[in-house]
Parts: C-alpha cells; sequence; structure tokens
C-alpha cells in the first residue's frame, strides 16, 4: 500500500497527504453561548445575541466542549495541554458576524498524538501504519451563505455559527488516496467510540481539508495545495487522485505548485484554485481579550480518561483473544460503536436466553449479524440498530438453533418472515410449521426410500466416490422439506451407508 505511486513522463513520483479534519463537539450548546446546536432548524434561529456579535457580548466558554476535546486527545494518545488559550483570527466574510473567528493558533489545548491504521481490512490483524497527528484545538465554526436562491440575493444562515469544532491536523504521514481514507474512516470511528462527534460527513459534522504535494522518491517535501471542505471518504480519495495527477503534469510542464487553497468541484470532478494561501500574519492573530487562557487540573484529566470506554482497536483485540472471534469478525463488529453496542446487546441476551456462556455464543452470533442480520439491514436500508432488529429476536432464533428446534437454513427462514411481519419467532416457527424433526425413524424412511431409488450412485458411492454423500444428503434434506436436522442426517446417512 505504502508503494503507491503516480506515473509520469520523468518517471513515479510519490503522493504526500496531511489532513486537516474538522470536527464538530457534541454538545447541545454553541462553543461560546447558550444557542442550541439542533441541525436543520429554520435558519437563524439557533442564534443569540453573542453568536450574532452584538457589541458588548462577552462569550462564555462551554465546559463540555472543552472536556470532550481533551476525552478526544487522551483516545488519539495525545499529549494535553494543561494550560491553553483562544487566539482571535481575524477577517471578514458575511457568514461571520463578529469580524474574526476564535481559534488557538498559539497554544492548543492537543499535542501530539497518533492513529494506528491497518493497511488491508481483509486482514485487520496484519500490517498497519501510525500516523501522526500534529496537534487538536478547539474553534468557532462560520455560519453558511447561500447564493444560488434567487439570481441576485445572497442569504445568511447563522445556525451553525459558534458551533465548537475540533481541528485535527495530522502530520504529512500519508501516502496514498486509500491511507488517507483508512485515516478518516479510522478518526470517525474513534471520534464515535468516545462520543466527542457524530461523524456524520453528509450534514457537515465532520470534513477535511486535504493537503497534497508531490516529490520524487527521496527529495524533499514538495510545496503542498490545500482542498477545503471535502465532506466524504469517498471525495477525500478523489481529491488526492486528481491533486497528485495535476501537480505531476503541471511540474513536468515546466510549471510549479503554487501553495493556495483550492475548492473540490464533485460534480466535474476536478479542484480549482480558490485563492492563494494565507499566512498566520494576514489574520492579525491575538489573544483574545475577552477569555481567559483554559487551565485544566490534572484531576480534570484523570477523570476525562477514566470516563474513555472501551476503543475500537482494544476491542477488536478483546472480541479476538476473550471471545475468540476471527480478526475479520471482530474487525467488522468492532468498527463502528454502534455495531459493537448492538453485537454486546445481543449477546448479553442471547447468552440468558440460551442459558450458555457467553464464549459459546460468540461466534455463531457474530455469523449471524454479520451474514443475516446486516444482509438483511442492507436489503432493507434500515440502520443495524435494536430498535430495527430487535435483540430479541435474534435470541429467540438463535436459541432455537442451539436446542435443535430449528436448522440454520430454517433459522433465516424465520428471521426473513420476522423482518417482514414482526411476529414472534416462536409463532412463527409454530404457524408455519418450520419445526426442524429429528425424528430418527422419519429420516431412516426417507433415506431407506432414495437409497433405493439411486442404486447405482450407492454402487458407485461403496466403490470410492465419496463425493456422492452429499449428494444424498441433499436428496433427503429436499425430501425432507429442508426440516431435517442435517446432523442426524448425515449420522443415519452414514450408518445406510455403511
Ligand atoms: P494551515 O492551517 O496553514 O493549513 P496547518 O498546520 O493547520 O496549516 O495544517 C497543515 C497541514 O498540511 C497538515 O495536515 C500537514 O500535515 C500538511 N502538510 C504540511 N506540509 C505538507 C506537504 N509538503 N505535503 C502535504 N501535506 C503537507
Ligand atoms: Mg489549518
Amino acid at each position: 500500500m505504502t508503494d503507491y505511486r503516480v506515473q509520469g513522463a520523468t518517471g513515479d513520483w510519490e503522493v504526500v497527504i496531511g489532513l486537516e479534519v474538522h470536527a464538530q463537539v457534541t454538545s447541545n450548546a454553541k462553543l461560546f453561548s447558550g444557542a442550541s446546536t439542533e441541525f436543520g432548524n429554520e435558519p437563524n434561529c439557533n442564534v443569540s445575541l453573542i453568536d450574532a456579535a452584538m457589541p458588548g457580548m462577552l462569550p462564555v466558554v462551554n465546559g463540555e466542549c472543552i472536556r470532550q476535546a481533551v476525552r478526544t486527545g487522551l483516545a488519539l494518545d495525545a499529549a494535553i495541554n494543561l494550560w491553553s488559550r483562544f487566539d482571535r483570527k481575524n477577517y471578514f466574510y458575511a457568514d461571520l458576524p463578529q469580524g474574526y473567528q476564535i481559534s488557538q493558533l498559539y497554544h492548543p489545548i492537543v499535542g501530539e498524538g497518533e492513529i494506528e491504521v491497518s493497511l488491508d481490512e481483509k486482514d485487520p490483524d496484519g500490517e498497519t501504519k501510525t500516523i501522526g497527528i500534529e496537534r487538536l484545538h478547539v474553534e468557532q465554526d462560520a455560519g453558511k451563505l447561500m447564493h444560488d436562491q434567487h439570481p441576485t440575493m445572497s442569504y445568511v444562515d447563522l445556525n451553525r455559527t459558534g458551533i465548537a469544532l475540533m481541528e485535527i491536523v495530522s502530520k504529512p504521514d500519508m501516502r496514498s488516496p486509500a491511507e488517507a481514507g483508512a485515516y478518516v474512516r479510522k478518526l470517525r470511528s474513534i471520534l464515535r467510540y468516545v462520543g466527542s462527534c457524530d461523524g456524520n460527513m453528509e450534514q457537515g459534522s465532520m470534513r477535511a481539508d486535504v493537503n497534497v504535494s508531490v516529490r520524487k522518491a527521496g527529495d524533499k517535501l514538495g510545496t503542498r495545495t490545500e482542498t477545503k471542505n471535502v465532506n466524504s471518504i469517498r471525495f477525500v480519495q478523489q481529491v488526492v487522485e486528481l491533486e497528485a495527477r495535476r501537480q505531476v503534469d503541471l511540474i513536468e510542464d515546466g510549471g510549479t505548485v503554487v501553495q493556495e487553497t483550492r475548492l473540490f468541484d464533485p460534480d466535474r470532478g476536478e479542484t480549482r484554485s480558490m485563492r492563494s494561501k494565507e499566512d498566520a500574519h494576514d489574520y492579525r492573530y491575538f489573544p483574545d481579550p475577552d477569555l481567559l487562557p483554559i487551565e485544566l487540573s490534572e484531576e480534570f484529566v484523570a477523570e476525562a480518561r477514566q470516563s474513555l470506554p472501551e476503543l475500537p482497536d482494544a476491542k477488536r483485540k478483546r472480541y479476538e483473544s476473550a471471545l475468540g472471534l476471527s480478526a475479520y469478525d471482530a474487525a467488522v463488529l468492532t468498527a463502528e460503536a454502534d455495531t459493537a453496542r448492538y453485537y454486546e446487546a445481543n449477546l448479553a441476551l442471547t447468552a440468558e436466553r440460551a442459558k450458555k456462556p457467553d464464549t459459546e455464543i460468540a461466534k455463531p452470533l457474530a455469523n449471524w449479524i454479520i451474514t443475516t442480520v446486516m444482509g438483511a439491514a442492507n436489503a432493507t436500508g434500515k440502520p443495524l440498530n435494536s430498535d430495527n432488529f430487535p435483540p430479541s429476536a435474534n435470541a429467540d432464533i438463535l436459541a432455537m438453533t442451539f436446542d435443535g428446534t430449528l436448522s440454520g437454513k430454517l433459522a433465516k427462514e424465520v428471521f426473513e418472515i420476522y423482518v417482514e411481519s414482526g411476529d414472534d419467532p416462536a409463532t412463527i416457527v409454530e404457524e408455519k410449521g418450520l419445526k426442524q424433526t429429528s425424528d430418527t425413524g422419519a429420516i431412516e424412511a426417507v433415506i431407506a426410500d432414495i437409497l433405493a431409488a439411486n442404486a447405482d450412485k450407492v454402487e458407485e458411492y461403496k466403490g470410492g466416490k465419496d463425493k456422492l454423500f452429499g449428494f444424498f444428503v441433499g436428496q433427503t434434506m429436499k425430501a425432507m422439506q429442508g426440516k431435517a436436522n442435517p446432523q442426524v442426517v448425515n449420522e443415519l446417512l452414514r450408518k445406510a451407508l455403511g
């Protein structure tokens, strides 16, 4: 994966990527005001006098946003700065009534950390790469301008103005679109586990500025461009590809890459120059005189650490070692906090209902959820959660497979009917007569018929054509309409065939 190269007329080029991810902090109120952060409200309903920048208003920092930033920093294995400070970043724009954004340039709340990404999704225990984090700081979001509603008018919506963001800046450690994608996916997973950001990229709660440069292997870093506000993982990867290609062609044509801010146009599949890159001095940063520095106590940080849940890597390893799941199954079930929560709710209930220890339930349940329930979630377009696919139904059905009432195939049939009708699984089994039979007399009678009707094949089997065993199993199951206990069928067939 690290050998990703862009081919040019003068040979291969290496791509260097660094990402600045803006993640909206999960909080009911904004960073410096009590206004609501609810998404989708009527324009300009979530606006306090502070957000509208009325003269004389004073910002008061929202402690919950600070706590969430610290928890996130800890989850990224990062250094927490006990002393940090807010600065004003001055610029004029119609979506920024203050005329400055309150951010943290010089003294961010979180310093260096790292994220480990897996390079092969099919082999999560295989090769990994550690991507460095430069810093994480807290800042205000801006509002939204709409220019396309009316030919001569522009509208401003300040609902988003002043909402708390975490800006998470990576080191220029990524070398391919796939690595960039894996990094964003892992970061989003960690944020969701921590609960500090919902990671919803379509709604803009998480977006990435994609920094890209190219160089010949062994050269020093090239000049980067920054493509702003990319709002899906697919687009991040697309931007890397487009920018790398553009820069290589430009350099090979005798041009030079200029450090600039670019825009991504997904409809036309291109990036376009937006403005030349500004430097810190263009913004006349200075400490915000309305806000005291943030001083954290060791106890505050210790409590934040205590409050962290088990994180995805630790959970995946525990599913493998303590529950005996395969690396792949463990990775699928822990990739998202919601999926892991769902699996664990099912595990507890199924173990209780089947009266078996977790270790005996874990594997069949993992199979069941990954193939059957996730399959139904995909087919119906309903998210995988306890409301849409209640653990009690899964527990009922699985308990019936453990006690021999249902075969795996019948269990799937019952589940399909359950998803459609919502009827109680036990009732479905009763009413549709889906019970599997272990009645040896009945099965033996069917086997006798089948062997008699296929005397030639019985001879071949006895002559060494072992593969025919599957044929006899299939015929028996068919004759019994799929309801015979496969284990019993196997045993009785072996006996009958000698
Ligand atoms: P700014 O706000 O000016 O964009 P930041 O320090 O916030 O600066 O972010 C710079 C981002 O650009 C970081 O993610 C960093 O890893 C990345 N970066 C720096 N140099 C390069 C380079 N030569 N090629 C690609 N990415 C780079
Ligand atoms: Mg930046």
